[in-house]
């Protein structure tokens, strides 16, 4: 029984421990966004037949003075409850098309750059006019993703962000819906939003692969898509038999560790330096 308390009490000190260091992180993230810590990593996407990079998706990391590089799953949850969510979004957008600049002016292209929108983001009254002001090179085109749950959730209650998704299309950004089948997928909401592009979930992705019937399931929503006029794209793809099960299901474009992890700016450089020769060669 003592044997059982001490674990107990062992336990409860290690979650202690992890909440408050955890409290301490969250502190830090206004001080992190004003020493410029908080950075986009760009995860490439490529077409399935050529392999050809048709764009990449901006990812934030922290790069945390002492503890490293932070992953969006440890910090993000504590922004959003610190009022921070905008910031972060309004930061990523502005370095992500900044990195498609640089790449421009070195010769290399990237057709086009793809950022996460919060909802607080979408919210945001400021949201078309900082498009408009950090969005020069047209060359790129710009995507949006978002959660199918936003209009769930927000859309029906705030009248800004369907202002605001009326003047990003004015403006031609793309506007895609990320981790599609994930969560309350609804075709009405779909048919409200009407996205230019629908990003499949890497869990739909992968049960497709091991499991017939959620292959049927994925290739009647690319039916879907087709008649809605929507793009499709698949994220998540890890192995050679993803990229295949992607491929037999005639989507033509996904991102996935199988191609690239998400890469720091000069990794992307790199990257796209070498699908250059390989298509030349
Ligand atoms: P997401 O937008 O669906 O991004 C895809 C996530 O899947 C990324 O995780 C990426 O690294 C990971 N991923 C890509 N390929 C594979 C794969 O083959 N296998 C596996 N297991 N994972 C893969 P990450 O970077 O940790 O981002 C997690 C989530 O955090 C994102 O999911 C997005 O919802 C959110 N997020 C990231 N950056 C931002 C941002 O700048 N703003 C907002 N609002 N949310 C962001
Ligand atoms: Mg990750
Ligand atoms: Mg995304
Ligand atoms: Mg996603």
């Amino acid at each position: 029984k003592a044997n059982g308390r001490n674990i107990l009490c062992q336990i409860n000190a290690e979650v202690q421990a992890r909440i408050q260091a955890h409290r301490r992180m969250a502190t830090d993230i206004p001080l992190a966004i004003e020493r410029s810590e908080i950075v986009p990593y760009y995860q490439p996407q490529v077409h399935v037949g050529t392999g050809a990079v048709v764009g990449a998706e901006a990812l934030v990391r922290w790069f945390h003075p002492t503890l490293g590089i932070l992953q969006p799953r440890m910090f993000l949850d504590a922004a959003s409850e610190l009022g921070l969510m905008a910031e972060i979004d309004r930061l990523m957008l502005r370095q992500a098309l900044e990195m498609t600049g640089r790449l421009r002016s070195n010769g290399q292209i990237l057709p086009s750059i793809s950022v996460n929108i919060s909802a607080a983001r979408l919210m945001d009254p400021n949201l078309p006019n900082d498009i408009e002001s950090y969005w020069t090179d047209k060359r790129c085109r710009l995507s949006i993703e978002l959660l199918e749950t936003i209009y769930f959730d927000e859309m029906r209650e705030t009248p800004q962000i369907s202002e605001n998704l009326n003047r990003l299309r004015e403006l031609g950004v793309r506007i895609e819906i990320d981790d599609f089948g994930s969560g309350r997928a609804s075709i009405t909401g779909l048919l409200k939003i009407r996205p230019d592009r629908l990003k499949i979930d890497r869990s739909l992705i992968q049960s497709a692969v091991a499991d017939p019937t959620t292959r049927n399931v994925v290739a009647a929503i690319l039916d879907m898509t087709h008649s809605l006029g929507v793009e499709a794209m698949a994220e998540g793809a890890e192995t050679r038999a993803d990229i295949e099960t992607i491929r037999a299901l005639g989507c033509n474009v996904f991102q996935g560790y199988a191609v690239s992890h998400p890469l720091a700016e000069a990794e992307l450089a790199a990257y796209l330096g070498t699908r250059h020769q390989s298509a030349a060669g």
